[in-house]
């Protein structure tokens, strides 16, 4: 059994390995996942509709209104969270409004839970749209997904639609300051860690220079079956080898930790 998609606005607050509580917002539709990506791993499945251009789809994209009235609403009343996390259903950056409704996010979490922070859960894909760019600089702990260090690996991890560059798209993540990686490891058909793709993947960390790299393996269903988890242990061993070769922070995350 996959995950179920999130039915409303807000979810949670879920208790994340990374986040802690973390109160879920999500800009994309609730009857299906909107993403430009179509991860092997996907725990929402498969992306029945890929994109990135979500206004085709705008009638089913929670309002600019509905989004801010939600938000302030859990600000104000008793519910506990240490974090409101752009994340949900398919990819936030590519809601119409996200720019926007980060600053209306900012402006309540400032008025209302000045110790809450604002995360963001990224595929990436986004920033070549220059108001999503400009509001990372406003995101507590902007997270952003990169799990191969080529275009060969990465599409056929992450199956992006064609109007995605992989090339443009870590350059942007090399313009940015300031930001963390995830990225999940996987073996079996696709993989991404043989010693090539290791090299690859440590080669655009040193590039990209982020606050940290978080690493992780499958932990639930996935779609396609033929990939496999990596062991924590192995988990351990890349963190080690990538932190030496690197320099950047690397910190793996697995079940129990
Ligand atoms: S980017 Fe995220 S939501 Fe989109 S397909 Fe990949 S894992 Fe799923």
């Amino acid at each position: 059994m996959l995950i179920p998609l999130q039915r409303e606005i807000l979810y949670g607050p879920v208790n994340s390995r990374r986040l802690g509580k973390s109160l879920g917002i999500n800009l994309m539709p609730s009857e299906y996942k909107l993403c430009s990506f179509n991860c092997v791993y996907c725990h929402y499945g498969w992306t029945r509709k890929p994109t990135m251009d979500t206004s085709k789809y705008i009638e089913d994209l929670p309002t600019f209104d509905h989004v801010v009235k939600a938000v302030d609403e859990a600000a104000k009343s008793s519910l506990q969270f240490d974090f409101l996390t752009f994340s949900g259903n398919g990819e936030p950056t590519l809601h119409p409004r996200f720019a926007e409704l980060v600053d209306e996010v900012v402006a309540i979490r400032n008025q209302h839970r000045p110790r809450v922070k604002v995360a963001l859960l990224s595929n990436s894909s986004g920033l070549v749209n220059p108001s999503v760019r400009e509001r990372i600089a406003k995101i507590d702990i902007p997270i952003f997904k990169l799990d191969a260090g080529s275009e060969r690996k990465f599409k056929l991890i992450n199956r992006p639609v064609k109007d995605v560059d992989f090339t443009e798209m870590l350059n942007l993540l090399c313009s940015l300051n300031d930001i963390y990686i995830q990225t999940i490891f996987i073996q079996g058909s696709p993989a991404n860690v043989s010693k090539e793709d290791l090299k690859a993947y440590f080669g655009q960390l040193q590039r990209i220079q982020p606050i940290e790299a978080q690493i992780y393996s499958i932990d639930r269903p996935v779609p396609k079956t033929q990939i496999a988890l990596v062991s924590p242990e192995r988990l351990k061993e890349i963190a080690s080898q990538g932190q030496r070769e690197t320099g950047v922070k690397i910190t793996p995350f697995f079940l129990g930790r």
